[in-house]
């Protein structure tokens, strides 16, 4: 396994690839790794023949009060558990080569950003978007892998390679959860250790959401009061959102009569995690 900085390099090595018609298999991600990430690059690993993981935390995608300059960084540990996933690259650019000095251009993805997340973290998903814009131009992959973790950006980002004609194709994997049920996530390194315990609530209010669906159940707004009441509970909570939403319009549900994404952004201290299901 190579680990490339440069963007030279990298193009170089996606050149060569080409030529001998092999298919890159694209895994982008902040770092951190964990094995949410490490489950997508198995899947490359299976599909294609170059897979590549870029590890870059995109200063973009944080709003002014948000974690970037806190997010956590691991870059030779994300290097070793890379290479046991079979990752052939990890691609790790520095922050001067990706938005240069005078960098001007932006991806908006419409409406879907203002949604959900978009609400409390507005300009987040166009960071996103135009990171992974960038990243893909660069990589130039067959297939890239993203979680379901992030619905609304997996949502968004096949929105946007469909709009701009990008000659990729997107798969999203299902979410990989700690042995209690929490979503791994590279921010649960934030959360102590009540914070840690009470934050299984939210894959505990997911699954009653599920099994109340199933059960008839199809006012959201009775749910959400429903799953609202069970994670107040917890004593360092604050609850962003819930939501019942369409699986592709991310628009409010009503009355539940098709397959939905039930989401939710939710505080524990200082420490925001989002999670969902679809049902
Ligand atoms: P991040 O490093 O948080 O930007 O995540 C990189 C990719 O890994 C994104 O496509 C995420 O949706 C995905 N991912 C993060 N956590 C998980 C998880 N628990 N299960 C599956 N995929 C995940």
């Amino acid at each position: 396994m190579r680990v490339v900085k440069s963007l030279k390099q990298l193009s170089g090595i996606v050149r060569h690839a080409k030529r001998n018609r092999q298919l890159i298999g694209f895994v982008p991600t902040m770092g951190y790794l964990h094995q949410g990430h490490l489950s997508l690059v198995h899947k490359a690993r299976k599909d294609t023949d170059l897979v590549v993981v870029s590890v870059f935390v995109n200063p973009i995608q944080f709003g002014p009060k948000e974690d970037f300059k806190r997010y956590p960084r691991d870059l030779l540990r994300d290097i070793k558990l890379a290479k046991a996933a079979g990752a052939d690259i990890v691609f790790a650019p520095s922050h001067r080569d990706i938005f240069k000095e005078g960098y001007k251009t932006y991806i908006e993805v419409g409406e879907l950003a203002t949604r959900l997340c978009g609400r409390s973290r507005p300009g987040h998903f166009k960071g996103v978007a135009t990171v992974v814009t960038k990243l893909f131009n660069i990589v130039d992959p067959d297939i890239a892998y993203f979680g379901q973790k992030d619905a609304q950006q997996a949502v968004i980002i096949k929105q946007m390679v469909k709009d701009l004609n990008m000659m990729l194709k997107i798969k999203v994997l299902p979410i990989v959860r700690e042995k209690d049920g929490l979503a791994m996530s590279s921010r649960n390194a934030y959360l102590n250790a009540l914070e840690r315990e009470e934050a299984v609530v939210l894959y505990v209010a997911l699954k009653l959401a599920r099994a109340l669906i199933k059960s008839g159940l199809k006012e959201s707004m009775k749910l959400i009061k429903i799953m609202k009441k069970l994670i107040i509970k917890k004593p360092s909570v604050k609850i962003e959102y819930i939501k019942v939403v369409d699986l592709e319009s991310l628009q409010s549900v009503k009355e539940i009569n098709q397959r939905v994404l039930v989401a939710l952004a939710v505080w524990f201290g200082k420490t925001r995690l989002i999670d969902n299901i679809v049902v």
